[in-house]
């Protein structure tokens, strides 16, 4: 099995007046992130993370924060994004896990709906997903959210139904014993003896 592994951060700082959007939820909280985007800085790191484990580059060179299409944008869509690259590579992924640090709102009580939320944004089952917090003990940073990633990527399988050369001969060497089998069964006709694939004599 051929895997890849890639590993994303990112912060944003809290900012009143804005809705708190992390991991694709609209969360209850008197501030939100500031970003050009909606700031969804569990989006953002695993968007990196899923990038970076395919050498695509990171979401800032795919969405360049100056650019005014992405103001306020949805990060599902960056994430998408990412989906397409890892497609491309033929890449799926295996699993995601992630760790928040904020001082605030808890994220225990909804981290099962975050879970599912981000789940479905990645079209994987949930049990491939995790989402931890904790506060940010002895950094001096209650006024900012950070986040981190990692994903693990298998090659994906093969999605055009083309069938590596060793398949198609081994389903020719089945199809042929079916065949050898039926045409024994109903005219009596001794199978095929398999001769030897080498001369065993020669081996030293
Ligand atoms: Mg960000």
């Amino acid at each position: 099995m051929s895997t890849r592994i890639g590993f994303g951060w990112d912060s944003h700082a809290f900012k009143p007046g804005v809705p708190l959007r992390i991991g694709g939820l609209t969360l209850d909280h008197p501030e939100g992130l500031a970003g050009h985007s909606d700031g969804d800085v569990l989006l953002h790191a695993i968007t990196d993370a899923l990038l970076g484990a395919v050498a695509a580059g990171d979401i800032g060179s795919f969405f360049p924060p100056g650019d005014p299409r992405w103001k306020d944008a949805d990060s599902a869509i960056f994430l998408n994004l990412a989906l397409e690259e890892l497609d491309h590579a033929g890449y799926s992924i295996v699993n995601v896990d992630t760790s928040l640090v904020l001082a605030a709102p808890k994220i225990s009580p909804i981290a099962g709906e975050m879970r599912a939320r981000v789940a479905d944004l990645l079209n994987i089952p949930i049990d491939r997903v995790s989402i931890k917090a904790k506060t940010p003990e002895g950094l001096g940073l209650d006024h900012v959210a950070q986040c981190h990633a990692v994903v693990l990527l298998e090659r994906a399988e093969k999605s055009n139904g083309l069938k590596s050369m060793s398949d198609v001969i081994e389903s020719q060497r089945q199809l042929e014993d079916v065949v050898e089998d039926l045409l024994s069964s109903v005219h009596g006709v001794p199978k095929r003896r398999v001769a030897p694939a080498f001369d065993t004599d020669d081996i030293t």
